[in-house]
């Protein structure tokens, strides 16, 4: 197995270029999956990937569409090794709007190389984090010693919230079934700092529409006798947190999962200290749970943020009206085991019991997205934390992530397979903005991670 390693890591370098060329090849490809406008490109975004997997000898290959609107799936495996595990690769083909263009140094679909960087949109997020991928396959695949079976899932959706994704893989289940699912769209926190994402958190988030009077009133007349709705409504917001920063919703925590003594070390060696959330957010003092540093409570604790207030006068000047009417977005983000249809019930419930009887109250469900975790010490992790160690010379860090990614959360949900997320993308890398570029030289020795993840995972 050693021979067939270093086979497939020699066959990554003498075709380094070719890999590099191949990438600047499907960049040039506009596939701008938000606008109608670009349904073509994206479309042929999704043609360039086939047709790239059957040249790698990669078998099945489809075109799979999601529904009629949407953008399709490419799917696509090669079995041939029975026995051996089965590892699927997620990938995205879309890209985001380069907008503003004229922000652009050079043009976005018009891959360049300056320095040790590849400009163009999607060379980070993720073309060239696919590419890497599907090279690490060839290359493997060449060493004629393949250590495993794989499939492909490569959706052209994701940068719209992958929409079609949920219903996609629920009809696929068994199609998509592996034994772990490589997801190189989470990145790394450093050029020096390879990095395993095992953790993402949920999302539930609600409208609380709180009502009084029928109509605004005049506050000389009536202040003093009618609850007012903005302040009925802050003090509702006031209470869902108590003095030490935790969320009071009846049985938020129930379900919350413990961090490990393994993980709160793994937070522990973090660079994201005290001090670089202070610096990151301009804030004279951080907030939150005292018993849990920050970077704990972004990535592994639930939290519940206001995210938009509406009510009474808020233009020039003033206006003695006392509103009838006042409204909050509020959102919470969850963690491994909370779900967003409980953390909803536990709000109806809170309000059931807080909100007073001089008003009348609405609560709507706007967006949800459940939560995913990867056992540490599966056999996918430790996998492709060795080839990064292997690689890179240090140990990955293993972090949890703040926002969500519904590829991760509903390949686990509907097909019962885990992902390891990883990826070889910067902070820096301008990601969704103008200049979004690729550094090269982390980029190909993330290929040679993923060689050495894939014959690691085949042991
Ligand atoms: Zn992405």
């Amino acid at each position: 197995m050693t021979d067939a390693l270093n086979i497939a890591l020699n066959y990554a370098h003498q075709n380094a270029d070719r890999f590099l060329a191949d990438l600047k090849d499907v960049l040039a490809i506009p596939s701008i999956s938000t606008s109608d406008e670009y349904k073509p490109e994206v479309l042929r975004a999704a043609v360039w990937m086939a047709d790239q997997l059957r040249g790698m000898g990669i078998q099945n290959v489809e075109i799979m569409p999601t529904s009629e609107k949407g953008h399709p799936v490419v799917f696509g495996e090669w079995l041939k090794k029975p026995g051996a595990p089965t590892v699927l690769v997620y990938g995205h083909y879309d890209v985001q709007p380069p907008d503003p263009l004229e922000l652009w140094e050079t043009p976005p679909f018009q891959p360049t190389v300056r320095g040790d960087k590849l400009y163009a949109r999607g060379s980070s997020d993720m073309k060239g984090q696919v590419i890497a991928s599907l090279a690490a396959i060839e290359s493997a695949l060449k060493s004629g010693q393949m250590p495993v079976n794989v499939k492909f899932m490569l959706e052209g959706e994701e940068e719209i919230g992958s929409e079609h994704l949920g219903d996609f893989i629920k009809k696929n289940a068994k199609k998509l079934s592996a034994d772990v699912c490589i997801n190189t769209d989470a990145g790394m926190i450093g050029a020096d700092h390879p990095t395993i994402t095992y953790g993402l958190r949920g999302l539930c988030y609600m409208e609380l529409r709180v009502y009084g009077p029928s109509k605004d009133l005049h506050s000389g007349l009536f202040g003093g006798t009618v609850h007012n709705p903005a302040q009925a409504l802050t003090e509702l917001v006031a209470g869902m947190h108590d003095k030490s920063g935790r969320v009071t919703l009846p049985g938020f925590y129930k379900k919350v999962r413990r961090l490990t003594p393994r993980e709160r070390a793994a937070f522990k060696k973090l660079p994201t200290t005290k001090k670089f959330f202070l610096e990151q957010t301009g804030v004279p003092a951080l907030w939150g749970e005292p018993e849990f540093m920050p970077n704990e409570r972004v990535g592994a604790r639930p939290t519940l943020e206001v995210n938009g207030l509406l009510s009474g006068w808020t233009a020039l000047g003033s206006k003695t009206v006392l509103p009838a009417y006042a409204m909050a977005k509020i959102s919470c983000r969850l963690v491994p085991d909370q779900t967003p249809e409980e953390t909803f019930k536990q709000m109806q419930a809170y309000l059931k019991t807080k909100a007073p009887k001089t008003i009348r109250w609405e609560l709507i469900s706007l967006h949800d997205a459940g939560t995913a975790i990867t056992d540490l010490n599966g056999d996918g992790v430790k996998a492709m934390s060795d080839g990064l160690e292997k690689v890179w010379g240090k140990q990955p860090f293993l972090v949890r992530e703040g926002g969500s990614i519904g590829a991760v959360v509903l390949l686990q949900q509907y097909a019962g397979v885990e992902s390891v997320l990883t990826g070889f993308g910067l902070p820096e890398d301008n990601v969704h903005s103008p200049n979004e570029h690729l550094h090269l030289p982390t980029w190909y020795k993330g290929i040679d991670a993923l060689i050495h993840f894939l014959y690691n995972f085949g042991k």
